[in-house]
């Protein structure tokens, strides 16, 4: 049953500011395919809870096998605002049958699920992502290669296995 919260949110993109941090993250390469689910994903998904921020919700959808999140919270001025959105991989081999979704594209939400739990990728787990195109990541662009059990960025040569630690070291090419 949805809860009565998803009733009083505003479920039209047209009403939302998207935010320059949406902005930037909606350029990179894997999340640009989101783009056109917005609108669909804002009105028809599921409203839950912002998580650690209690002035935010998210409003996700399960689309051909990926679940897509999209932030939501307000500006400075109380408008609707898009913070963020990204995918999650619930069921990576129902994603690759649909063939809606790129295998790139898909790897690399997964990825990033991985790197972000809070204990770090599991022995073994960032071995079945690789990624031979790199993402954009904390402004590094990361790869993963076989049996490795880090990922690498392609610029400053950082490796890690932690979205915090990319996040904690610049890019210096
Ligand atoms: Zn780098």
């Amino acid at each position: 049953m949805p809860n009565r919260m998803s009733k009083f949110v505003p479920r039209d993109e047209g009403v939302f500011v998207r935010t320059g941090h949406f902005l930037d993250r909606l350029k990179e390469g894997h999340r640009a395919p989101l783009e056109e689910h917005i609108g669909d994903v804002l009105e028809t998904g599921k409203v839950t809870r912002g998580g650690y921020r209690e002035d935010r919700w998210v409003v996700t959808k399960n689309i051909e096998g990926v679940e897509v999140r999209i932030i939501c919270g307000f500006t400075e001025a109380f408008d609707p605002a898009l913070v963020t959105i990204y995918g999650r991989v619930p069921d990576r081999e129902k994603a690759l049958e649909s063939g809606y979704w790129d295998e790139w594209v898909v790897n690399a939400f997964a990825l990033s699920q991985v790197l972000s739990k809070e204990d770090g990728p599991e022995e073994g787990e960032l071995e079945g992502y690789v990624l031979s195109e790199p993402m954009e990541m904390k402004g590094h662009r990361i790869i993963t290669e076989e049996d490795e059990p880090f990922v690498r960025c392609v610029d400053c040569g950082m490796e890690a296995m932690f979205k915090n630690t990319i996040g904690r070291v610049d890019c210096e090419e």
